[in-house]
């Protein structure tokens, strides 16, 4: 079957803004399967979603549960493929959206944060953000982002700085998401010790 557009007439039409990273919309290829007589799968496969669907499905039912799951999927893109352009371009959108244009000078993944979720140099404007971050949702790598942008406005962790933070509204479900992900990071390891909040 030919991969299919999920939403191709959807209320983000191409070009309407910069939320670029939000808004690329990925591929869906549709795959059935007679073993699969209820339940149906949606996942992530390189940069495309795979849904697979019972065979009996077709027209307007198959449509509809394929948006569904591509829908429900899309959000939770890893960024195993997001390069350092393409993290420039997030945090532009993000700072254009949140904080009052802000961007850095740079922002670039690192794979020496390993305490820490993502680090801001206020007077170089430079951002890094930790390679773990890539196996998180987009949204939750999105709140990160806008941590540390924001420390380009507020180097402290002041009240002005939670309230710069808190323009993004999953700011807090991220903070939840990335306890429990650190927890895991750390049995992983064996190694227990809190990650830094900066
Ligand atoms: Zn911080």
């Amino acid at each position: 079957m030919p991969p299919y557009a999920p939403h191709a007439a959807g209320p983000h039409a191409a070009g309407e803004d910069t939320h670029a990273a939000e808004h690329s919309r990925p591929d869906v290829e549709v795959r059935t399967s007679t073993r699969r007589r209820k339940t149906v799968a949606a996942y992530w496969e390189g940069d495309h979603i795979v849904v697979v669907v019972p065979a009996h499905l077709r027209g307007r039912a198959l449509a509809t549960t394929v948006d569904e799951l591509a829908r429900r999927v899309e959000r939770h893109r890893p960024n195993l493929t997001l390069g350092d352009e393409a993290l420039h371009a997030r945090a532009v959108a993000l700072g254009h959206a949140y904080l009052d244009d802000i961007r850095p000078a740079s922002i670039r993944w690192s794979s020496r944060q390993q305490k820490r979720w993502g680090s801001c140099d206020p007077a170089e404007r430079t951002i890094r953000i930790s390679e773990r971050l890539r196996h998180v949702p987009g949204w939750v790598l999105d709140a990160v982002i806008v941590h540390e942008l924001a420390h380009l406005l507020d180097a402290s962790h002041s009240a002005r700085f939670r309230g710069l933070v808190d323009r993004y509204p999953r700011s807090a479900d991220a903070s939840v998401f990335l306890e429990g992900y650190a927890l895991g990071c750390a049995c992983a390891t064996g190694d227990l010790q809190e990650p830094d909040d900066t």
